[in-house]
């Protein structure tokens, strides 16, 4: 699947219940909320859990690291 394939059918978990959380692609791998929750494309699946939205909660774009420096830090 491509990413706007994702922001189809993917629903901010925070958000979803309320109807809401449609998904934004910002940068090449990242999924974004209006909300300001932030999810990782890691490996080509995004990593849809509560818990990592938060803590990309607003951090701004170019901030965000690059997919392979999280990768590792998700299997740390
Ligand atoms: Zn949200």
């Amino acid at each position: 699947m491509n990413i706007a394939e994702y922001t189809e059918i993917l629903r901010c978990p925070a958000c979803a219940g309320k109807g809401r959380g449609e998904l934004t692609p910002l940068k090449a791998d990242w999924l974004a909320c209006d909300c300001g929750r932030q999810y990782p494309i890691v490996e080509g699946i995004p990593v849809m859990l509560p818990d990592e939205g938060e803590k990309w909660f607003k951090v701004p774009a170019d901030e965000l690291p690059e997919i392979t420096e999280h990768d590792r830090f998700v299997n740390a």
